[in-house]
């Protein structure tokens, strides 16, 4: 893996690799180190490298250097190193997914399955690479030819968040390296380590240097903002929460930077009283469970018609009351740990308030002594106006509320200013595509907990985001087109 290595710290993880800065092909140190912990007892696994100004401004000149030569490559030449990354994120999937459990607290069924996830972006991509659709056609007046291709976008910031440190990562490289586009990776403070594996394994899948940099400023904010206002830098793809989302537009504005925003969610979930709870059960588990609820993508408000409402409800505390908290490494987990204590320390305070507003317990609710970042799976009741239905909670937590008519249903559960993913549960076919038209969101499952895919175009509506990752949109997420209008 090259000389330039740490060994991380630790009994359970001791494969060697890179924890410095990427920047033109080079691991490079910065202006200090940040610890990483390992959010199921506190303790620190790893010190990685920050970037200064100084940094961040190097990996702008490597990238805008490769950018031009690199945007020229033959669509087969780019398809074939990200086919290479694919099966190297394969063959070392128990590697990477160890990695992520560790950093990111995750049990390990989670983790390789988010291994594999992020895998899976680097094959769709390669195939994606080589079918770039392009247009030339005569005009409705016949007084030209239209010829329309689409071109790279250019230098790229991707700024990724802590909950899918490689999922996340992988479904931005993989449509920049198909596009031709070069780029700089930001990954999130708590979770650098799978990043940087990353990277390391995208060079050893053949990609040029100066294309992918990875940077982790010491001071993020000003440093990603200096950064929007380099006439260097063309496009910005953000993995993140609603509000830095939104601070990140306003400082692309000034330059009028592309933009593509993947936000926070509040998913919604309407169970209709003829679904059939032996489907609804194990999906909504997978639904709310998925990553230990840290997922933009989790059930987060569930409503369940009166009808079913009860059945529903003891089996579902059942489901919920099944999980094994323990630390992600450990074989019987399936609930590891949460980032960080102040993550953890997050949801803790949106359900007291919950029960402190009159939320009825079904289990948990009661945050563990110790210095791990856990918390237990939990089932409250609560009325519509209950304040959790407000948050994204980002943990086990499944609030419930019953409602009588489909509309009634439909209009609960629109009352958000988010709008990822929808969940529908119904035996009925008609029924529940009829709610899932009606659902205000970006994405929408019917009798299925999840249906996150490579090939299929992931992103909210309303504050949930702009943009879509993955599917034949996500490579048009780093492309422009150009049209040449041609007298003949
Ligand atoms: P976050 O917004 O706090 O951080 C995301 C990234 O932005 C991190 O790398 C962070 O360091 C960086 N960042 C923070 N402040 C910044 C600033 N001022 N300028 C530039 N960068 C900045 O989010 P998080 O806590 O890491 O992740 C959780 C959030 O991400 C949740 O809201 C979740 O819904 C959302 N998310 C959305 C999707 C999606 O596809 N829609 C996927 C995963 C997570």
């Amino acid at each position: 893996m090259g000389t330039n290595f740490t060994v991380l710290c630790g009994e359970r993880m001791l494969h060697p690799m890179h924890t410095q800065l990427y920047i033109d092909g080079q691991w490079v140190d910065g202006v200090g180190k940040l610890p990483v912990y390992d959010p199921s007892d506190g303790s620190v696994i790893a010190q990685v490298s920050l970037a200064g100004d100084r940094e961040c401004d190097a990996a702008i000149t490597a990238a805008d250097a490769a950018a031009k030569a690199w945007a020229k490559t033959a669509p087969r030449y780019r398809s074939e190193i990200l086919r290479k990354a694919f099966e190297l994120m394969i063959a070392e999937n128990e590697v990477i997914a160890t990695l992520i459990s560790r950093e990111n607290g995750k049990a390990m069924p989670d983790a390789r399955g988010e291994a594999t996830y992020a895998a899976e972006f680097f094959r769709w991509f390669a195939e994606e690479t080589v079918r770039t659709p392009g247009d030339f056609r005569k005009s409705p007046s016949g007084d030209k030819r239209i010829l329309v291709s689409h071109e790279p976008i250019g230098l790229s910031i991707l700024i990724t968040p802590w909950n899918f440190p490689a999922g996340m990562a992988t479904r931005k490289i993989g449509p920049a390296i198909a596009a031709g586009c070069t780029m700089i990776l930001k990954p999130a403070g708590e979770t650098p380590l799978t990043a940087m594996y990353i990277v390391d394994l995208m060079e050893r899948a053949g990609l040029p240097k100066g294309v992918l940099n990875l940077v982790l400023p010491e001071k993020t904010g000003p440093a990603i903002s200096r950064m929007l206002h380099d006439p260097r830098v063309k496009n910005l793809s953000f993995t993140g929460s609603t509000e830095v989302g939104r601070i990140l537009l306003k400082e692309a504005a000034d330059r009028v930077i592309r933009c593509s925003m993947e936000l926070g969610g509040n998913a919604q979930v309407v169970i209709h009283d003829d679904a059939d709870l032996a489907v609804t059960i194990p999906q909504l588990s997978l639904a709310k469970m998925r990553n230990g609820g840290a997922a933009c993508t989790s059930a987060n408000r569930i409503f369940v018609q009166r009808g079913i409402a009860e059945k529903f409800i003891s089996e579902m505390t059942k489901s919920m009351s099944s999980y094994v908290m323990g630390r992600g490494t450990d074989p019987s987990t399936t609930l590891g740990a949460y980032v960080s204590m102040k993550e953890r320390n997050k949801i803790a305070e949106i359900v007291d308030q919950s029960i402190a507003a009159g939320a009825k317990v079904e289990v948990g609710g009661v945050k563990p002594e110790g210095d791990g970042a856990f918390y237990p799976a939990t089932v409250l009741i609560v009325e519509k106006d209950n304040p959790i239905l407000g948050h994204e909670i980002f943990g086990p937590v499944a609030p419930i509320v019953i409602f009588d008519t489909d509309e009634e249903g439909i209009t609960m559960a629109n009352d958000t200013d988010f709008g990822l993913i929808s969940y529908v549960f119904s035996k009925d076919l008609t029924r529940a595509l009829r709610t899932a038209e009606a659902m205000e969101s970006g994405m929408v499952a019917i009798n299925k907990g999840v249906i996150s895919d490579p090939a299929a175009p992931f992103g909210g509506v309303k504050q949930s985001g702009l943009g879509r990752e993955g599917g034949f949109d996500g490579i048009h997420e780093f492309l422009q087109s150009k049209y040449i209008g041609v007298e003949i």
